[in-house]
């Protein structure tokens, strides 16, 4: 007699161990160039970073304001540490949680001008959760082709059927919205700035729409908080929709400096998600230093936005401008801090970035399946507190690397 095991194992051609099968996997990676890897850093994540004793201009932070070693977010860190200890133990359902983290949550509700907020461990959970504890079997989610791949998650997780309409599209939403029948509800899902192009979502347009047909919309401004609208309260005050956008979704690890996500909502909704979300309920609270410092973080946001905004839109448009007049094909004129050089294959964006790194900066390549097949690139990220001369040295390796594989 033969058992179903058996049967399984035969069809493979044989027992390849599971580090056999995983080798050549990842040799297939190689092969392709998609391997991926990490560079180990010797200090802090900041303008400049240490690998292997040499200096590096770092390209490729969301830590858009230098906010994660500002040292009042610093000190609040290690006062937390000090008072509430390293962890937070248990789901804050399970063992309650510090105070921190709940004016964390008031002050976030306040910027973001929703009735509360809550705080989850990281931007992608609360993605991967809430748009499945707000939708079910018989609903809709409509989703756009170019959204973030915790929002892609977070449509299969959900029961609803999902519909994926082309990038920052109005009439394709209205399509697709046709094509819904029966009386399920439908939920517009769209990143408030796109993360690796980093355009705008038309906010308007769509907030137009989900009126017109009675939808639900969420933002994922996972980008644009900290960095637009007034007090860098984000993409959703920058467009004048905050009210009208039901879920609003952020991460406080890029401007904000620290670690965790959040959702900002109607009081209504945040006790359905505090009820129901199960990466909420299932999962420990952020540790008190990422609270302490977030919260650091933000007030500093709201006090300094002009400051900071001001020396990261002026860095913006510099690289922008400087990188053009090299002869890269890169989007001008926005003071957005996310800036694409699309080299196009995978093994002509790694080259680049060799090059690069060669010449004393860090920006790795980007390649599918975080950006769509045959749009490779270097995803630049500049920083409010990158200097002139960082980004004057930046622009050199910039050239240099063009000539070197034959891209200007
Ligand atoms: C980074 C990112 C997330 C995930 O946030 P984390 O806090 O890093 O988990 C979600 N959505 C978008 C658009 C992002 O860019």
């Amino acid at each position: 007699m033969r058992t179903g095991q058996e049967e399984k194992i035969d069809k493979t051609g044989g027992m390849a161990s599971l580090d056999g099968q995983s080798r050549q996997m990842v040799a297939e990676l190689k092969r392709r160039g998609r391997y991926r890897y990490m560079r180990p850093l010797d200090g802090a994540s900041s303008t400049r970073v240490e690998i292997d004793g040499h200096e590096y201009i770092l390209l490729s932070s969301n830590n858009y304001l230098g906010l994660s070693t500002h040292p009042e977010v610093v000190d609040a860190a290690v006062l937390a540490v000090k008072k509430f200890g390293a962890g937070a133990g248990a789901s804050r359902l399970v063992s309650g949680h510090n105070r921190l983290v709940q004016e964390l949550e008031e002050e976030i509700a306040d910027w973001k001008g929703k009735d509360r907020a809550l705080v989850f461990p990281s931007g992608y959970s609360v993605n991967a959760g809430v748009i499945s504890a707000l939708t079910g079997v018989g609903d809709f989610v409509l989703s756009d082709q170019m959204n973030h791949a915790s929002l892609i998650d977070a449509c299969r997780l959900s029961k609803a059927e999902t519909h994926v309409y082309e990038h920052s599209n109005p009439l394709d939403i209205i399509r697709k919205i046709q094509k819904t029948g029966g009386t399920g509800s439908i939920l517009i899902v769209t990143d408030g700035i796109f993360s690796m192009d980093g355009d705008i979502a038309p906010l308007r347009e769509i907030v137009s729409i989900k009126k017109k047909c009675g939808a639900h919309m969420a933002v994922d401004d996972a980008h644009g908080t900290g960095i637009i609208g007034e007090n860098g309260s984000g993409v959703a005050g920058f467009c004048g929709v905050a009210d009208d956008v039901d879920i609003l979704i952020g991460t406080l690890s890029k401007a904000v400096g620290s670690q965790g996500g959040f959702v900002a909502a109607g009081s209504d909704v945040i006790e359905r998600l505090i009820n129901t979300c199960r990466p909420f309920i299932f999962s420990t609270g952020i540790a008190p230093a990422c609270a302490a410092s977030a919260l650091a973080a933000i007030r500093i946001i709201r006090r300094d936005f002009e400051d900071l905004s001001s020396n990261l839109t002026r860095n913006a448009r510099l690289m922008r401008a400087g990188l053009r007049e090299i002869g890269f094909d890169v989007p001008a004129d926005s003071g957005i801090p996310i800036i694409p050089l699309i080299l196009g294959g995978d093994e002509a964006a790694l080259r680049f970035s060799e090059k690069l790194f060669g010449k004393g900066v860090f920006a790795p390549a980007i390649r599918p399946p975080s950006v769509p097949e045959g749009t490779s690139r270097i995803r630049i990220s500049v920083m409010a507190t990158h200097t002139e001369e960082d980004i004057d040295r930046a622009l050199e390796a910039f050239r240099a690397a063009g000539r070197a594989t034959g891209t200007i």
